[in-house]
């Protein structure tokens, strides 16, 4: 049985959007399924983000019309998206690697899947699963930023620590607060030690 869909919604197709820090990925992402809630509730959706520590669990923003559910797991998503025609998922690249095995599952349900996330870590590597979801993506945009430096395109996610660039070797996710994120241009994205 085909599932019923139109131009906002369809069934079985995976979009996404990948950036640096500050590049309006999960706008895009909330700007994609905004229609969605003028049209009476004729299609449901629901939202994702990943639970990287408590305290981003009560998060969220004004603009949110989506319900975010905040998970450990990729596999809890499969569960809780049973009733919905449209799955949108943001910081898709802080999932661990089964994530692509969801994202092809829910494919496989017909919901339309529509992710956001970090194609780049702040050392300028491929991000977790990204590179995957990337390529298994049906419909894909890079945005970017702007360099706080000089102004030009930023495509790079910096990481600063007191002010000073994070060196290669600092952790990947670090602890919230602890660092701060900016975007950059390639000349102006610092990473010492990077070999
Ligand atoms: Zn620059």
């Amino acid at each position: 049985m085909k599932k019923e869909g139109n131009y906002f919604v369809r069934p079985g197709v995976i979009e996404g959007f990948a950036g640096p820090m500050m590049s309006g990925k999960t706008g895009k992402l909330i700007q994609r399924v905004d229609p969605l809630r003028w049209m009476n509730g004729r299609f449901s959706y629901m939202g994702f983000k990943p639970r990287v520590d408590d305290r981003n669990f009560n998060s969220r923003s004004e603009r949110d019309f989506i319900k975010w559910n905040y998970i450990k797991k990729p596999e809890e998503i499969i569960s809780i998206s049973k009733e919905y025609d449209l799955i949108a998922i943001d910081e898709i690249q802080f999932f661990g690697k089964n994530i692509v095995d969801v994202v092809l599952e829910l494919q496989k349900q017909e919901k339309n899947i529509i992710f956001s996330g970090l194609d780049l870590d702040f050392r300028g590597e491929p991000f977790g699963s990204m590179p995957e979801l990337m390529a298994i993506a049906n419909e894909f945009e890079k945005l970017h930023s702007v360099c706080t430096k000089c102004g030009d395109p930023a495509y790079y996610t910096q990481r600063l620590i007191n002010g000073e660039p994070a060196h290669y070797n600092s952790p990947l996710i670090s602890i919230e607060g602890e660092s701060e994120y900016t975007a950059r241009c390639f000349r102006h994205h610092e990473v010492p030690g990077k070999p």
